[in-house]
């Protein structure tokens, strides 16, 4: 990068306040603006599906920062503003507010917005889990009912389903594919987490879909693609994010499922990317990747501002992630894709205490560890880079 007298952040979340943080301790001095669409602090979202949604937690404790902190670092905070266009050309980013801001460099850290299903979400108690506000409005439902509906056993639906469950509701989880979580970490696994599940008095609903929801104002039933018909009066809709990028449509920069970045984060001219947004090249696994987990965000606002500031090191992080569901804190480093073979190194899975490492071509490229953090923290330096 050139001389650098403006930087504007676009996402005001993990990845954007540690890009801002960053930029700030490792000695930038120039204009810092850090624009976010939510009204609230920048906070944590991982404790949303957990503390926040089981009330152990009270919601302040979620931010990443107080106050003040933004003040002492002179980074001007525009919250509640969105970003709806870039101008390349003439390095502008407009707003929702009809202002347009001038960067010398851009860092893009919008993350993703939660799919909908195609019908019903428009019925009260029909419920999304990405934001504070959405965590406390499914919170005050589940309050009220007896029973929630889950749709989509990934992350998030099984988090929400655990919490659920704590505060005392009937649960039940309902998702096409044969096993909760089985795209991201195979069958063995994917069995021990359903196993886990049903003993907590969860009910799975597997192998099957969700073909319409029931109800005039409020929704009232959960029809699936069998005919059956659950009722239902909280229905909580698990199924993914996309990447936020609407606003960069016809801006030049490149989006394909996120937006696509070389090895060192950059996107275009003066244009960087962060966090749940960004595909960018991995060195360390040879690979466009895009990783939607909390320390990604953390790890690559820093990369991102150290490229700013002039070094030049590739960003080739081993991705790490947990979950936590009932007693099982579940951690994995590295990519597990599907095909890949599994073996049980440690521990063992009916003891619910055990180390998976997942190979390709005999190769290490996952590992993952079920209340057994330590050991899993050895093996991580199995990864070897490609
Ligand atoms: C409920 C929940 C639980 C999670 N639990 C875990 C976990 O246990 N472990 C784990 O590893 N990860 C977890 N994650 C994932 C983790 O929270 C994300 O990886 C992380 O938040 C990504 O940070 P980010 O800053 O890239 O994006 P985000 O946190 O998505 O932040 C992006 C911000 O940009 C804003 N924005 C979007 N578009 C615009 C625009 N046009 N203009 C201005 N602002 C915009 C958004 O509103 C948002 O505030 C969880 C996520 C959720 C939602």
């Amino acid at each position: 990068m050139g001389h650098l007298e403006r930087v504007v952040v676009v996402g005001a979340s993990a990845a954007g306040v540690t890009t801002a943080e960053t930029l700030r301790r490792e000695g930038y001095t120039g204009r810092l603006t850090l624009v976010g669409d939510e009204k609230a602090l920048p906070y944590d979202r991982p404790p949303l599906s957990k503390q926040v949604l089981a009330g152990t937690w009270d919601p302040s404790k979620t931010l990443l920062r107080p106050d003040s902190a933004y003040v002492e670092s002179d980074i001007e905070l525009k919250l509640g503003s969105a970003a709806t266009g870039l101008d390349l050309a003439r390095r502008t980013v407009a707003l929702s507010s009809g202002e347009e801001i001038g960067y010398d460099a851009l860092v893009i850290a919008t993350g993703t917005s939660p799919r909908s299903l195609p019908f019903g979400h428009d019925l009260a108690g029909v419920h999304v889990l990405r934001t504070i506000d959405d965590a406390l409005a499914l919170r005050s439902d589940l309050l009220r009912s007896s029973s929630v509906v889950v749709v989509g056993a990934g992350f998030l639906g099984t988090e929400a389903a655990a919490s659920a469950r704590r505060l005392g509701l009937d649960v039940t989880v309902v998702d096409p594919l044969p096993l909760p979580l089985v795209r991201q970490f195979g069958d063995r696994v994917a069995t021990a987490i359903a196993e886990l599940h049903e003993e907590e008095g969860v009910r799975l609903l597997a192998g099957v879909g969700v073909a319409a929801l029931h109800g005039s104002v409020a929704v009232s039933g959960v029809e699936l693609t069998d005919g059956t018909v659950l009722p239902a009066d909280v229905v909580l809709v698990a199924i993914g994010a996309a990447p936020a990028t609407a606003w960069l449509d016809g801006s030049g920069v490149p989006v394909d499922d996120g937006v696509v970045c070389d090895a060192t984060c950059r996107a275009a001219e003066g244009v960087y990317a962060a966090g749940d947004v960004a595909r960018w090249f991995n060195p360390h696994f040879g690979g466009l990747m895009r990783v939607e987990h909390r320390m990604n965000a953390t790890e690559q606002g820093m990369a991102v501002a150290r490229t700013l500031l002039g070094a030049r090191t590739p960003f080739a992080p081993v991705p790490y992630f947990w979950t936590d569901q009932f007693d099982a804190k579940i951690q994995a480093y590295g990519v597990f894709p599907a095909g890949a073979e599994m073996v049980v190194a440690h521990g063992g899975i009916a003891e619910r205490k055990f180390v998976a490492h997942y190979l390709v071509q005999g190769r290490v490229v996952g590992v993952l560890g079920w209340n057994m953090a330590r050991q899993l923290r050895q093996d991580r330096q199995l990864i070897l880079p490609a």
